[in-house]
């Protein structure tokens, strides 16, 4: 290698795997136009079976995006008007937006500290408030993988089957991951996931798919995808949606999933070194024991936003780029604070997710960076501490 150290060094890079199989994704987009499928062609199946053999599940149904797999799940449950689904405040905007559009009530559940994700202390608390205030009916609860580290899938499940809620993995930032041995996808209800191009697994375009151990289900998901579509084309079932993935986009992530068990290898590889030269200087997200995070992003915590802006300087100077995810918890979002203040008349605050967001930063993260590149960002983020 000559000098790794002088590449620039990008937040995401799409570019070098790209230029790794530049050849095969040409000739499977040609394949697509010779064939003139464009939906629901041969490589829509043949990345549903992939799919599901990588994560070690039964059925894959590859839909439109992570929002679309969302709200399909949650479509298949019933979930509507009166319905409380519970989701962490810390999130991206997709996992709240969804039970509002199908008309039902986000609760906001905090956060942990450590790993960022779902608080279930809190969880339970406001389980108990929902269910003690009576206007709506615990449902749902929404984890998501934040950053790529696994949600406590075991006690969320314990939670949902002693309430009779649905546990949904929202996965769209952990495809790959694994929680005790096994691979996210096999955990909860049902797993979304999210193939837009900066996640681990991502395709050329927007895209996603849900995972499921249950044939029926995954039937469902199949019929919902396709306007609720029965066993005849124009037959229709139930009420659905348009939310296929394009055989364009299957096409390309055939050609990139060979390439995943080794980029997640590479990311951990990334964590290990920024790890290394980090630790004890700022606080890194926590692992979860049993888990194996996906390293979709790799997020520092500041001691505060006058430490993170002096940080995000220092990296600006030393062509370092980092990003913010996210700057506002949802219950202080435009779209979703009335919704927030609705759902419980005495809802507790979510000081740990408020906290996060002024602290939070995140670093380069992706397969292709090497340790020359990883010295260089953690030396910009110490040189502004
Ligand atoms: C990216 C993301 C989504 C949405 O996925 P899209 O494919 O962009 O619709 C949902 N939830 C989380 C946590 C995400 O990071």
């Amino acid at each position: 290698m000559d000098m790794p150290t002088t590449r620039p060094i990008a937040l995401f890079d799409m570019r070098a795997q790209q230029d790794l199989i530049r050849a095969e994704l040409d000739r499977r987009i040609a394949a697509v136009l010779d064939s003139g499928r464009f939906v629901q062609g041969p490589e829509c199946q043949e990345l549903e079976e992939k799919l599901a053999a990588f994560a070690g599940v039964a059925h894959a149904v590859g839909v439109s995006s992570g929002t679309d797999a969302l709200q399909i799940a949650m479509m298949a449950e019933g979930i509507g008007r009166g319905d409380a689904v519970f989701l962490p405040a810390f999130t991206y905007t997709a996992t709240a937006e969804v039970p509002l559009v199908l008309g039902a009530t986000p609760v906001f559940v905090d956060v942990d500290p450590h790993t960022f994700n779902i608080d279930l202390a809190d969880l339970e608390r406001r389980v108990a408030l929902v269910k003690a205030e009576g206007n709506l009916r615990p449902r749902a609860v929404i984890g998501v993988d934040l950053f790529g580290l696994p949600a406590d899938w075991p006690a969320i499940e314990a939670i949902c089957a002693r309430e009779g809620m649905f546990a949904l993995d929202d996965a769209a930032q952990a495809f790959g991951a694994r929680l005790h041995n096994k691979r996210l996808g096999a955990w909860g209800g049902a797993a979304a996931l999210s193939f837009y191009p900066t996640k681990t697994l991502g395709c050329y375009g927007d895209g996603g798919a849900l995972l499921t151990d249950d044939a029926e289900q995954a039937d469902l998901y199949r019929s919902l995808r396709t306007h609720g579509e029965g066993k005849t084309r124009y037959e229709v079932l139930r009420t659905g949606m348009n939310g296929r993935l394009d055989t364009l986009q299957a096409a390309i992530l055939l050609c990139k999933l060979p390439l995943l068990e080794d980029e997640l290898a590479s990311r951990t590889r990334v964590a290990v070194w920024y790890g290394e030269r980090l630790r004890g200087r700022v606080q890194v997200q926590a692992d979860l024991a049993g888990a194996e995070s996906a390293y979709g992003l790799y997020s520092i915590l500041l001691a505060d936003a006058a430490q993170r802006a002096r940080v995000q300087e220092s990296c600006k100077a030393a062509g370092v780029p980092t990003a913010i995810y996210y700057p506002l918890p949802l219950h202080h979002q435009p779209a979703y604070r009335d919704h927030h203040a609705a759902a419980l008349r005495d809802a507790p605050p979510l000081p740990v997710s408020e906290a996060l967001c002024t602290r939070i930063l995140s670093l380069p993260m992706h397969p292709y960076l090497d340790e020359g590149q990883a010295d260089r960002v953690c030396e910009a983020v110490v040189a502004g501490l």
